[in-house]
């Protein structure tokens, strides 16, 4: 599988750099004091994404969240910088960790609405401070940060000759933010970011360190936990673009100044989401949450759907129009398969169907070309050469890497009450003995009871009526 690698500005082959050939991958999670949009989950999307597509290869992932729980500031250049958690503390009048829990859980619920699959490991920030602290500590005894103003540890990005090559920002571009504010941090240059920030009167996160009370600054906790669960070297690392610059930047600049040597194989970012002018959602304004899809009767799985219509590194523009159509055309995906699951695959597979899985395999292997995949996706519905029970085993194993359930349909005909299963099975019976008046009078029972009736080859498949 190949990825555009945003260091290298070419499209690389994912090659695991453990012996164990397990492919290892870090995506910067949710900052927890509020909950995720879905312009965040589009990037969770990226991730999950990968790792789906690494796995339909056949290859064992290993695959880290990190949960920010303390540290994410408003605005890091500036001197009225506010923590997002202490923001939320006010708002809604619960502690830190309570906060941090509440949306923890529902970003999980999230993800796991819109197919995510549950990552490997969750670490939170407030579990790894010692780590930060140490990580901090190598920093400063390679020459790469130093000790500031009562108690703040600043990395000194002139030490690191790389600090750039990701974002392609260069030292002497970046403008200064606030000039005073900085000479009065003891910075020693407008660039040098916050390792370590001392505790100011109020502060309700904080811990010990060697340099007095305080608390990590953001950046720090991704490369400490990267490397604490991946290792110094793993393979690929994901986020929204927003996130190049400064906070990947920065994790490069400490990865690699700890270690002395490269760290991340492939940097992988996903486009925004941007809303256009219709408004979806009802209560939060110009946020979109899977709550408001749910609420407007839309499946949160037509999001994911809908995600794949766009290139991942394009922008990608949300409206109601477009999840309806998403909406939709899942909906009739799902309706299709269930009207080709009672016929079995052929013994063999046709060439049709091979031909299609393996331009399918193909599109997803070539820097996660989803739009071309939904192309052959659609060939394989409408195809005449493959037969019915061989668009269903092909569909289905799709779905592993599309995560959509399209099975969900086929399913729920499977799980029918026994009452219509009951109903179902008579009139196959009467069928099969030639008795048409007793299959038609069947028939009306179960169109009477809400349901709509199919004769497939498999026999009689009937569906809820929408
Ligand atoms: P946060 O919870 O704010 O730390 O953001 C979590 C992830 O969402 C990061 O990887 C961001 O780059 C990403 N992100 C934020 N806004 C958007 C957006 N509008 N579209 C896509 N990704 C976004
Ligand atoms: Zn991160």
């Amino acid at each position: 599988m190949r990825l555009f690698n945003s260091l290298t500005s070419r499209v690389e082959e994912v090659v695991p750099t453990h012996p164990d050939g397990v492919v290892r991958i870090y995506g910067c999670g949710p900052t927890v004091y509020r909950q995720a949009h879905l312009g965040n989950l589009r990037t969770f999307l990226l991730t999950d994404l990968v790792r789906r597509a690494l796995e339909f290869e056949g290859r064992t992932v290993l695959l880290i969240t990190n949960i920010t729980d303390v540290g994410h500031m408003t605005d890091d250049s500036s001197g009225q910088a506010v923590d997002r958690m202490q923001i939320a503390v006010e708002d809604e009048g619960l502690a830190p960790p309570e906060i941090a829990e509440k949306y923890t859980k529902a970003y999980l619920e999230d993800s796991a609405a819109i197919g995510i699959l549950a990552s490997h490991v969750y670490p939170r920030a407030t579990d790894h401070v010692p780590e930060m602290i140490e990580l901090t500590e190598t920093l400063i005894s390679r020459g790469h940060a130093y000790i500031a103003d009562e108690g703040s540890v600043y990395f000194d990005v002139r030490s690191f000759p790389g600090y750039g090559k990701l974002s392609g920002n260069s030292i002497d571009e970046l403008q200064p933010g606030h000039r005073e504010l900085e000479v009065a941090q003891g910075k020693r240059h407008h660039a040098d970011f916050s390792l370590w920030k001392s505790a100011g009167a109020g502060r309700l996160m904080r811990w010990d360190s060697p340099w007095g009370e305080g608390f990590p600054g953001w950046h720090v906790e991704c490369s400490a936990m990267s490397m604490k669960y991946l290792g110094e070297r793993f393979d690929v690392h994901t986020g929204g673009n927003d996130l190049k610059f400064p906070h990947h930047e920065d994790e490069i600049a400490q990865s690699e100044g700890a270690t002395g040597h490269r760290v991340v194989s492939i940097w992988a970012h996903g486009g925004h989401l941007r809303l256009s002018g219709q408004k979806i959602s009802k209560s939060t304004g110009n946020v979109v949450l899977v709550s408001d899809l749910v609420e407007q009767g839309i499946d949160p799985l037509a999001y994911r759907y809908l995600t794949f219509q766009t290139r991942y590194r394009s922008e990608m523009d949300l409206s109601l129009d477009a999840l309806e159509a998403a909406d939709r055309g899942l909906r009739r995906l799902r309706q299709r398969m269930a009207g080709w699951a009672g016929t079995p695959p052929p013994a063999e597979r046709s060439d049709a169907a091979s031909g299609l899985d393996r331009r399918f395999r193909e599109a997803v292997a070539d820097d996660l070309d989803m739009p071309r995949a939904l192309v052959v996706l659609n060939e394989a519905v409408s195809s005449a050469e493959v037969p019915d029970g061989e668009k269903y085993a092909l569909l289905a194993s799709w779905d592993s890497v599309l995560g959509l359930d399209l099975e969900r349909s086929a399913r729920e005909d499977v799980e029918l009450p026994p009452d219509v299963q009951d109903v179902v099975r008579r009139r196959d019976d009467a069928r099969a003995a030639g008795d048409y008046a007793t299959s038609d009078s069947m028939r009306e029972r179960l169109t009477g009871m809400g349901y709509e009736v199919m004769d497939t080859a498999g026999g009689t498949r009937v569906r809820r009526r929408a």
